[in-house]
């Protein structure tokens, strides 16, 4: 009987596709996957640090893992227990101590090694353990299985990681390591591959994406907007998307792709984290509200139709009533039409993480709910405005119940759902929008 793995995913899309290549290095060396913990033969935590406690979340975590392993045990099955991501590259072997049971810790840079490692496990050197928390982009990304074993109408595509810009609030420099860029070849035969095998869409990934500078096919240095022209000649891709951005690596090509590249949606995630010039120098964003604004203006100058969304921390320390005003004005002016928002949170390892707090809970908790409260507003105007119009719909799920209950999303990325006798998955068309929704909306059924 084939021995099966469960990849338990925490995070962003980074750690989707991250996660997407450890199934696939399984599924390379002969083994099938599985929904059913108790089934897992390997069971592995992709781990994120971006969240708030994430250390006690993944605690918790393996809690509930090492219940099962012992269940197995008992019926003579064992399960190897990996812990991958960025959790496991701050914590490293610290993890061994407080739940000796783990038997891989694998941090995200170095989750390539993995057949090797699972090679030592079943080579049954006992009681061993393992660690991996070396940071080798190239080579992670040279050693990673080249076939393809998932198949995805929309699929992200890594094309840079780490960051060099250290905002105080932030653990990703520390987790991912400084900036890496993958050649122009490496993301094109990546991307070849995916539409070879169903991709519609590709989402290029990257903790800072628009500061990629990876190699082109001359031996030149690149930048994300040639590359987004080099991939928009890939026949049966129909559409590009790209995040995260950062508003101070915006460049001319890239503003000229928007205006060019009809594969590129006319939807940008653009963090801002706050609309105060002092709170933004506090974070060492190194842009002010007044250049955010001229980018986001600049970006419409290309695009007419372009829509924004955004990242808000709400209770920065120093955050006064006034600052936070100014991130309410700015929101009125954008008008976003998607975003997230969270109340700050101190990250250990970070520089802002001994910051004196100078708000009440209630008080932040206030200020998240006005914040929502008007982001809401945008996002359910913007999306009244298509009732009884024609959105562009590229489906990417389908359920087959009595009808078909068919998922996609716009060129603005607004989650669109139809109910229909005909199967949508894989399909793109302009559809009439019946009814909008906060977060989404309904679809005239086509029969
Ligand atoms: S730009 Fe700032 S928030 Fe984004 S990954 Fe880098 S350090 Fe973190």
């Amino acid at each position: 009987m084939l021995e099966k793995f469960k990849v338990k995913t925490f995070g962003c899309q980074m750690n989707v596709y991250d996660s997407q290549k450890i199934s696939e290095i399984f599924f390379d060396l002969g083994y099938k996957n599985t929904f059913i913990d108790q089934e897992a033969d390997f069971y592995v935590i992709n781990t994120c640090h971006i969240r708030n406690k994430a250390k006690e979340k993944l605690y918790s975590e393996l809690g509930k893992i090492y219940k099962i392993k012992k269940n197995r045990n008992k019926k003579n099955r064992n399960t190897i227990v990996i812990v991958a991501g960025c959790v496991a590259q701050a914590e490293g072997e610290e993890i061994f101590k407080r739940a000796p049971f783990v038997d891989i810790v694998v941090g995200s840079q170095s989750y390539q090694k993995l057949p090797h490692l699972i090679k030592k496990i079943k080579n049954k050197i006992k009681n061993k353990k393992f660690v991996e928390l070396d940071f080798e982009p190239k080579s992670k990304f040279d050693h990673l299985p080249k076939n393809k074993y998932i198949h995805e109408v929309s699929s992200y595509l890594t094309i840079q990681e780490g960051c060099n810009k250290f905002c105080k609030f932030c653990v990703v420099p520390y987790t991912r390591g400084p900036e890496y860029s993958r050649s122009v070849k490496e993301i094109l035969n990546e991307a070849e591959l995916l539409v070879n095998n169903g991709t519609k869409e590709i989402i290029l990934l990257g903790q800072n994406v628009n500061a990629y500078h990876g190699q082109d096919l001359n031996n030149k240095e690149c930048n994300l907007g040639k590359l987004i022209y080099i991939l928009a000649k890939i026949k049966g891709l129909k559409r590009i998307r790209y995040m995260t951005a950062h508003p101070k690596d915006m460049h001319d090509d890239l503003y000229k792709a928007h205006k060019n590249v009809e594969k590129l949606m006319p939807f940008l995630h653009l963090p801002i984290q706050s609309g105060s010039n002092k709170i933004l120098k506090a974070m060492n964003r190194n842009y002010s509200v007044e250049e955010y604004l001229k980018i986001i203006n600049k970006v419409k100058e290309f695009r007419k139709d372009i829509v924004f969304s955004s990242d808000f921390i709400v209770g920065y320390p120093g955050e006064t009533k006034e600052d936070f005003q100014k991130t309410l004005d700015l929101i009125d002016k954008v008008k976003y039409v998607q975003s997230f928002s969270f109340i700050y949170s101190p990250r250990p390892g970070t520089t802002a993480y001994n910051l004196k707090d100078n708000l009440k809970e209630s008080e932040k908790k206030r200020r998240l709910s006005v914040l929502q409260n008007k982001l809401r507003f945008y996002q359910e105007n913007f999306n009244k405005n298509f009732v009884k119009k024609s959105l562009n719909v590229l489906f990417s799920n389908s359920i087959n119940e009595k009808n078909y209950q068919s998922l996609g999303y716009s060129q603005y990325m607004q989650l669109v759902r139809i109910n229909n006798k005909k199967d949508m998955q894989g399909k793109i068309e302009d559809i009439k929008i019946k009814k909008s929704f906060y977060k989404s909306l309904e679809a005239v059924s086509l029969n």
